[in-house]
């Protein structure tokens, strides 16, 4: 495929909420041991909010669409995800400056613009058990793949095991930001939500653009 274009974007939103809504109940679960037993009804709003507006006014291109996506996110989740995937999206937004199809070096450029946006709002580093976890090092095999001379969806297809390497990491990791910090070392022993959340936001980018989403 030559590059992202709008209807490869909502492809991807689309088979993110399909991944939420399935897996809400096991998003929630995780939350309850850690946190407040939110989050996969936080993200099951926030998705559906989303899929619906982009269908009740489609956007006219990629910068849109996400802008579109950032601004209902923050507006219809509570808790600390929301303000943070809307500000992945948002930045994401502004990194595609209207542009109508993607280069995959300007979606691959996106994507990292969207994970530091997360990283200087929610102020988490590698290893404080929080979606960064997982986001980071699908970005570095994304690049990496890239690099490499790898198609757009090989890239995001490393991007994804990189993601579930990530979030499987976090099992072990003592939280040092959200909820789970209020823990400590109790936090230690249970896979954190927001990096399973962020695993399923890079599978459904790579099922998206290889056309099986
Ligand atoms: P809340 O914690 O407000 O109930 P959610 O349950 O929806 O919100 O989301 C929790 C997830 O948000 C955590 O599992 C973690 O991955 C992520 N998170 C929390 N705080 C931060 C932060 N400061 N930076 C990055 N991610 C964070
Ligand atoms: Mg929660």
């Amino acid at each position: 495929m030559a590059g992202v274009d709008v209807e490869t974007l909502q492809r991807w939103l689309r088979g993110f909420a399909a991944s939420v809504a399935e897996q809400r109940d096991a998003l929630t679960a995780l939350d309850a041991a850690i946190g407040d037993a939110d989050h996969g009804a936080n993200m099951h709003r926030g998705m559906t909010a989303v899929t619906e507006a982009v269908t009740a006014t489609p956007p006219a291109d990629p910068t849109a669409l996400l802008k579109q996506t950032a601004t209902v996110l923050i507006r219809s989740v509570g808790g600390a995800s929301g303000p943070l995937y809307g500000t992945l999206f948002l930045r994401m937004a502004s990194a595609t400056g209207g542009e109508t199809v993607l280069e995959p070096a300007t979606f691959a450029k996106a994507l990292r613009a969207g994970l530091e946006g997360v990283i200087s709002r929610g102020k988490a580093e590698l290893g404080d058990k929080t979606m960064v976890d997982a986001l980071a090092p699908a970005l570095d095999a994304l690049d990496a793949s890239l690099a490499e001379g790898g198609s757009l969806a090989t890239a995001l297809h490393a991007a994804s095991e990189a993601a579930d390497a990530g979030r499987d990491a976090t099992t072990p990791m003592i939280a040092r930001k959200g909820r789970a910090s209020y823990l400590g070392d109790r936090s230690a022993g249970h896979q954190d939500p927001g990096a399973t959340s962020a695993a399923l936001l890079v599978a459904a980018a790579a099922a998206a653009v290889s056309g099986d989403g």
